[in-house]
């Protein structure tokens, strides 16, 4: 691995691509528990990776195991600076996903979203490359419709606590369409639906990092309202696959794809589960729920089954338990 601590940016030189024999793939927000994951496989299949990553919620230690591996470098740098460097495919995942995450600096959210977007669909229309946004289920906002389907425009609240990453994703979506109308890019839109697995920050305050942790530590599980919203439980190596077939899909598919599992739990349920796993004697604490928090959400995946042959194959029990024994390895300090 190569590692470079230029918070500027790293300039790649034209006859180092001449000597390249595979693709140089761009991962930003690389250094985080979805790019981490991207990074590995992409890895695995050969490419030349560029991780590019601020580290606000991204951890060196996620892509630790990989520094062995010459075809990865890894970049220092925020996206809210122009990316300059020469790639033959870009992933944008840059953004904090947890809500706590992109609720301390709202105003950095939305200008990650926005004009670090902006910078990565300027060098893919430089360098004529394709490019993938990762987007979310959260552009939907509180969904009126269930499940929902990609056509639905959303119930999205333009002011709340919560704008700043959902308003921040709705605006990326426009420059993508806006730069594929203007400038012929090739876009590619994943409308992620909550995932989780080994890598999350065992802080960074999303549903199934906070009760796996504090099912682990014997501490009350922090149910925010009567627990009776849902939400739908993707598998990162699921999410992961549905990403990479997106990416490879013919340039026709450029409108926003619904990735994520159907399977849809109540809050109650997922913490019921997380304790019986866990075999922890944690008892069940509610909190108020937060502003805006979304009460049901479930994706209909019909686009990305029909049209790239992807569906999760993770079972939420199983993918819980592969993650309580990557959070118990942590804890007793073996992972
Ligand atoms: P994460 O917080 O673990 O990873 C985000 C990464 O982006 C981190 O490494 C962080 O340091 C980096 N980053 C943030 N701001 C940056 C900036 N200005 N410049 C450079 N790097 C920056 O979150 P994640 O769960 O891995 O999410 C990855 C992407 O997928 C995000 O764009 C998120 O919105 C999207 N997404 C995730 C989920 C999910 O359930 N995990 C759901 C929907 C969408
Ligand atoms: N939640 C909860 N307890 C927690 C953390 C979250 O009950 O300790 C709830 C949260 O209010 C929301 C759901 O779990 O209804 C999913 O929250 P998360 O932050 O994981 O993702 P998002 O709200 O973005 O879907």
């Amino acid at each position: 691995m190569a590692y470079s601590n230029n918070i500027d940016y790293e300039v790649y030189k034209q006859d180092e691509k001449d000597e390249r024999s595979s693709r140089r793939v761009l991962v930003t927000g690389g250094a985080g528990f979805l790019g981490s994951h991207l990074c590995e496989k992409l890895l695995k299949a050969g490419n030349s990776v560029i991780c590019v990553d601020n580290f606000s919620t991204g951890r060196q230690r996620n892509i630790e195991h990989l520094i062995a591996d010459q075809k990865l470098q890894v970049v220092s740098q925020d996206v809210r600076l122009p990316v300059q460097m020469d790639v033959d495919e870009i992933y944008n995942l840059a953004s904090p996903a947890s809500p706590p995450d992109y609720q301390i600096d709202p105003i950095q959210t939305l200008m990650t979203n926005v004009v670090g977007s902006l910078n990565v669909l300027e060098l893919a229309r430089q360098h004529g490359v394709k490019i993938l946004q990762a987007s979310t289920s959260e552009v939907y906002g509180d969904p009126l419709i269930h499940p929902q389907p990609e056509t639905y425009w959303g119930n999205v609240n333009p002011f709340g606590p919560r704008a700043c990453y959902d308003e921040g994703k709705r605006s990326a979506e426009t420059l993508f369409f806006d730069y594929h109308r203007m400038h012929g890019v090739e876009i590619k839109i994943a409308r992620i639906f909550n995932t989780y697995g080994p890598r999350m920050r065992a802080d960074d305050g999303r549903v199934v990092s906070n009760f796996i942790v504090q099912a682990l530590k014997g501490e009350p599980l922090t149910i925010y309202g009567n627990g009776r919203q849902t939400r739908s439980f993707c598998y990162v190596d699921d999410l992961v696959d549905g990403l990479v077939r997106l990416m490879a899909s013919p340039a026709e598919l450029n409108r926003p794809v619904n990735l994520g599992n159907p399977c849809e739990f109540t809050i109650r349920e997922l913490a019921q589960q997380v304790i019986e796993l866990t075999g922890s004697r944690s008892r069940i604490v509610f909190h108020p729920l937060p502003a805006d928090d979304p009460q049901q959400r479930r994706p209909d995946i019909s686009l990305a089954e029909q049209e790239l042959d992807w569906r999760p194959t993770m079972a939420l029990r199983n993918g819980l338990e592969h993650t309580i024994r990557y959070f118990d390895r942590l804890f007793s300090g073996a992972a």
